[in-house]
């Protein structure tokens, strides 16, 4: 479409959208025409407690620089403003006469409350506003069951979602933004203090991680060389590069849902021996779907139980064993080696996820939200939906969760999924000199082992009370 002279301007607010392939508001805002003014707001007051953790700031500060470079690419630049979403919309409006705001949806309760906010006051000032999808493969008003009730369970989910017509190519990035005649004004990145300085905890995440669309992209494509064929089986053994490590990627949206669908469908096609991991591989994203699908339709999911009966669980508090925990000091080597590995590069494997939650909520009999919080501060790849469901998933509560008397072995499971112990010696340098019969019980070695922690509880004596705690919640209704 032909520019108008001094066409008023339109805002494209970026979220958690911090791409320009295959970004739907931003190639509906580049079709309009009008300049376009990219916009991100740091905005803490929006989602209250569940504002990004420590780890998640530390990645957004290099995926906003990747996206302001990918802009200028483009002709255009990111402007960076900090406050409550609906005020700083208003005031950029106003500087540049603006005509509307285009976005990207997102699912948290507090961020869909504060698009409704917007839209009414964008509407009274008569601005346009414009909402898109494309953080995930279907919106959740688009899959119901039979019934027409939002589904609570994965596998008819699934079922849906590849009964569905095919999934949309990703859009092309617009070559080119228009750029408004003038720029308002923006913060500095670096005045944001995102990333911690004194003392600098997350000195061991820049040589795991590089935040932004390039960086998602080359990890897609070393994904796909190396662990498409194995991942079938691959996926679950923290001791190999079985997984994409895509997660923080998409969590930042700097990598598109319909890009990874496309790209390992194509893959699984032409490359041998791959069909079976790339199947599995699109199962996981549509795990990913599922758990948002639930979080928009059950958002209290981040603090109560979705299995109701469970409120009345005799969960315990316990500082001390928190602490151990969080730690990587409880004496179970798997434990520890997936708290460590968390600690020092922001990420944890999701094997171990699993392992270390269950080791929290049944050993320790500890609620599943104080692991949640501590995965909120310490994960790059923080997200509510997927957070709240793995957790509410591993604690026996949650929708279509392992039932709770499922109870891992920690050391049983290192044997299984780590067999050399190749893992737990990394993370846990105390037992680099055990051979892999002891490495997941020491304390079953002759072997001295210096400096590393006896296990906090005993695994059949808190299984026991762990089995005793859940006969007690279900007489008083958890089922
Ligand atoms: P891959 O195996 O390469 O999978 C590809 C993508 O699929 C992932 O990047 C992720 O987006 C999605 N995915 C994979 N497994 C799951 C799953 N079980 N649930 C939802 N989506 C999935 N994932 C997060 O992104 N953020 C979280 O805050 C988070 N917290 C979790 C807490 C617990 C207690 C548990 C058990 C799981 C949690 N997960 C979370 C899910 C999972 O552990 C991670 O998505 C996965 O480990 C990321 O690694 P990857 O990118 O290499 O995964």
């Amino acid at each position: 479409m032909p520019r108008l002279p001094d066409q008023p301007p339109v805002i494209l607010w970026f979220r958690q959208d911090l791409r320009v392939v295959d970004h739907p508001a931003l190639n509906a805002a580049v079709q309009s025409a009008a300049p376009v003014i990219p916009l991100y707001i740091l905005d803490d007051e929006t989602p209250g407690r569940w504002r990004p953790g420590g780890a998640s700031r530390w990645w957004l500060e290099d995926s906003l620089a990747a996206l302001d470079a990918d802009l200028r690419e483009r002709g255009s630049r990111l402007i960076l403003r900090r406050g409550k979403a609906t005020d700083v919309l208003r005031r950029v409006a106003d500087e540049t006469a603006a005509a509307g705001v285009y976005f990207t949806r997102r699912y948290e309760p507090s961020h869909a409350e504060e698009e409704a906010a917007v839209a009414r006051d964008l509407k009274e000032r008569g601005l346009a506003c414009r909402r898109f999808g494309g953080s995930l493969l279907f919106e959740p008003e688009d899959l119901r069951s039979k019934a027409g009730a939002p589904f609570r369970v994965f596998t008819p989910f699934y079922r849906a979602c590849l009964a569905r017509d095919g999934i949309a190519a990703p859009l092309p990035a617009p070559t080119k933004i228009a750029p408004p005649p003038d720029w308002p004004a923006s913060d500095r990145l670096e005045d944001w203090g995102l990333r911690p300085r004194s003392p600098n905890w997350a000195k061991g995440f820049s040589p795991t991680w590089r935040p932004g669309t390039a960086g998602a992209v080359a990890r897609l494509e070393a994904f796909l060389d190396e662990s498409l064929a194995d991942y079938a089986e691959g996926r679950d053994r923290p001791d190999r590069k079985g997984t994409s490590g895509l997660s923080p990627h998409l969590h930042f949206g700097e990598i598109g849902p319909r890009q990874l669908w496309h790209r390992t469908n194509h893959e699984s096609a032409v490359r041998e021996n791959t069909e079976p991991g790339g199947r599995s591989f699109l199962r996981e994203l549509v795990w990913r779907e599922f758990c948002t699908h639930l979080l928009h339709h059950w958002p209290d999911m981040t603090d109560a139980p979705f299995n109701s009966s469970f409120a009345g669980f005799p969960w315990r508090e316990n500082d001390a064993a928190l602490e151990a925990w969080q730690k990587g000091e409880t004496g179970y080597p798997i434990v520890d080696a997936g708290l460590r590995q968390l600690w020092a590069t922001g990420w944890m494997h999701n094997r171990v996820r699993m392992v270390a939650a269950s080791f929290l909520t049944k050993h320790l009999l500890i609620p599943w939200q104080e692991g949640a919080r501590w995965f909120w501060d310490t994960l790059v790849d923080a997200d509510l939906a997927n957070n709240s469901a793995g957790w509410q998933w591993v604690a026996g509560c949650g929708a279509d969760a392992a039932p709770y008397f499922r109870i891992f072995n920690p050391v049983l499971q290192g044997r299984k999924f780590d067999p050399d112990g190749a893992y737990v010696r990394r993370w846990v340098p105390e037992l680099e000199g055990l051979p892999a019969s002891a490495v997941h019980a020491p304390w079953e070695s002759d072997r001295r082992v210096s400096g590393y922690p006896e296990p906090i509880v005993d695994h059949k004596t808190a299984r026991h009370l762990a089995l005793a705690a859940y006969a007690e919640a279900k007489q008083g209704g958890a089922g």
